[in-house]
């Protein structure tokens, strides 16, 4: 005779009786007795519903124990910490931008396990200066007086317009009035800052006298900004930080200069045009820069402002400086990313940025090649080493193109949307271009030590196709 239902359901175990089994108890020794019996009542609840429903059996205690822990795995699962970065886009805002020198993320890891004298001054044995050390390297490698960090470039440009002009004008550009990424708009940034935007010139042209017209009594400041994502070519003009220095001056007035990248290394060297540096604007005159860190500094996400000290020091005081500083782990991975601009070829070598920027042409041949070799055989696949362009992103070098390679992988049984997918889905995800009918895995980006894990990606990527 089939059982009924209720007679089925008494079948169900209890959750304390299943914690006092030894599995339950070996289990719970691994998360916790209270968490494991939370999620045993979840998967007895959803069993019981089941069966009130028609559906299935009551299976044996093991089986309900293998389903608690996969549930209790996916918990403790931390979400991809890593990938690898194929698309040609080096400073990739949606990738998180700069991957961290190894001496810096070293840094930020000691500095989050452990207490850090991060407002203890040790010599006196009292409470100290947060971001003294950072500052001061800062302001050594710009050869400035006073330097300042927050969390990024915004709150930077937030932090000084409203700590030098609120309530106040600050003239800029028309041509400079940038958005860089969606929420943050010049324009937009000053109405939260609480100055009033005095824009001058045209789109394509400004002159120093747009400016010197515009300067009344209540204006605060001069903004530049460097239209770090867009180019206006043609019939253009703009006034430079030397000039614009003078007119501020002039008339009294403070030059505030948003680099964007604030590149510390020429990129000439590269074959890109050189990004407005901060030291060389500070030596033209500028009273204060800000740029971002995880730009072509290629350190973590900041703002660093730097420049005159009665104006830094505005800021600093500022209430605002409270909601925007940095963290402890920040501050680190910074100060270690500063400290090897110390020796220019010391970045050049340590920062990742500079390593694959640095990388030759004919280096990135040799490794599509290999990579093309161990895939040889993936018979329904046809691999081609191409050339391919790079680009810097991040708001930086707008227009501008890196010589790369790639790797093309063609298919007939596999569209290139999938095969991207399949990609960035792999153990160790892979992020790739798609150009009309390939998919191309430039190796601009791919740093040495993640080409073993790539090839893997793409062999587990193409495995699954049942080839
Ligand atoms: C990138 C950029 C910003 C914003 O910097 P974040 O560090 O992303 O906050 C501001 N101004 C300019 C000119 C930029 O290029």
């Amino acid at each position: 005779m089939p059982q009924t239902p209720s007679s089925l359901l008494r079948q169900i175990p209890q959750v304390g009786a299943m914690l006092s089994t030894s599995t339950g108890k070996a289990m719970a020794e691994d998360y916790s007795p209270g968490l494991l019996a939370e999620v045993l009542g979840q998967v007895l609840a959803e069993l019981r519903e089941g069966l009130q429903a028609g559906l299935g059996s009551v299976p044996a205690e093991e089986e309900l124990f293998a389903q608690c822990q996969k549930r209790l795995q996916a918990m403790f699962a931390l979400s991809k910490p890593a990938l690898i970065n194929a698309s040609g886009v080096l400073l990739h805002t949606n990738l998180g931008r700069a991957p961290l020198a190894k001496l810096a993320a070293r840094a930020a890891y000691e500095a989050g396990i452990n207490y850090t004298p991060l407002e203890y001054d040790l010599a006196a044995g009292n409470r100290g200066d947060r971001q003294m050390q950072v500052e001061q390297l800062a302001a050594r490698l710009l050869a400035c007086d006073s330097a300042l960090v927050v969390n990024n470039n915004a709150a930077a440009v937030l932090l000084m317009l409203t700590a030098i002009a609120k309530e106040k004008e600050v003239v800029v550009s028309r041509g400079e009035l940038v958005e860089i990424g969606g929420s943050f708009r010049v324009p937009e940034v000053m109405i939260q800052s609480g100055c009033t935007l005095r824009e001058v010139g045209a789109t394509n042209k400004t002159r120093a006298a747009d400016y010197q017209q515009t300067i009344g009594e209540n204006t605060a400041a001069l903004l530049k900004v460097h239209t770090s994502n867009y180019k206006v070519i043609g019939f253009t003009q703009a006034v430079e930080i030397p000039e614009l220095v003078q007119v501020a001056h002039q008339a009294g007035l403070p030059l505030l200069a948003d680099l964007g990248s604030g590149a510390l290394l020429p990129l000439s060297q590269y074959g890109l045009p050189d990004e407005p540096g901060p030291k060389e604007a500070l030596a033209q005159g500028a009273d204060i820069v800000c740029f971002s860190g995880d730009k072509l500094l290629g350190g973590p996400q900041a703002g660093i402002l730097a420049g005159d000290k009665a104006l830094i020091d505005r800021m600093k005081k500022h209430p605002l400086m409270r909601a925007l500083r940095p963290d402890k782990m920040t501050l680190a991975a910074l100060e270690a990313s500063l400290m090897l601009y110390q020796d220019p070829q010391l970045a050049r070598q340590q920062i990742p940025l500079y390593q694959m920027l640095g990388t030759s042409i004919d280096v990135l041949h040799q490794r599509a090649m290999a990579l093309k070799d161990s895939l040889s055989s993936y018979a329904q696949f046809s691999f081609e080493v191409v050339p391919s362009q790079a680009q810097l992103g991040g708001g930086s070098a707008p227009g501008e193109t890196i010589p790369s390679i790639a790797l093309s992988i063609k298919s007939d049984i596999i569209s290139v949307q999938t095969l991207a997918a399949k990609l960035r889905l792999g153990e160790m995800p892979v992020v790739a271009r798609i150009q009309q009918d390939a998919v191309l895995l430039d190796l601009r980006c791919v740093m040495e030590d993640q080409l073993t894990k790539l090839t893997q990606t793409v062999k587990d990527a193409l495995d699954t196709e049942g080839v």
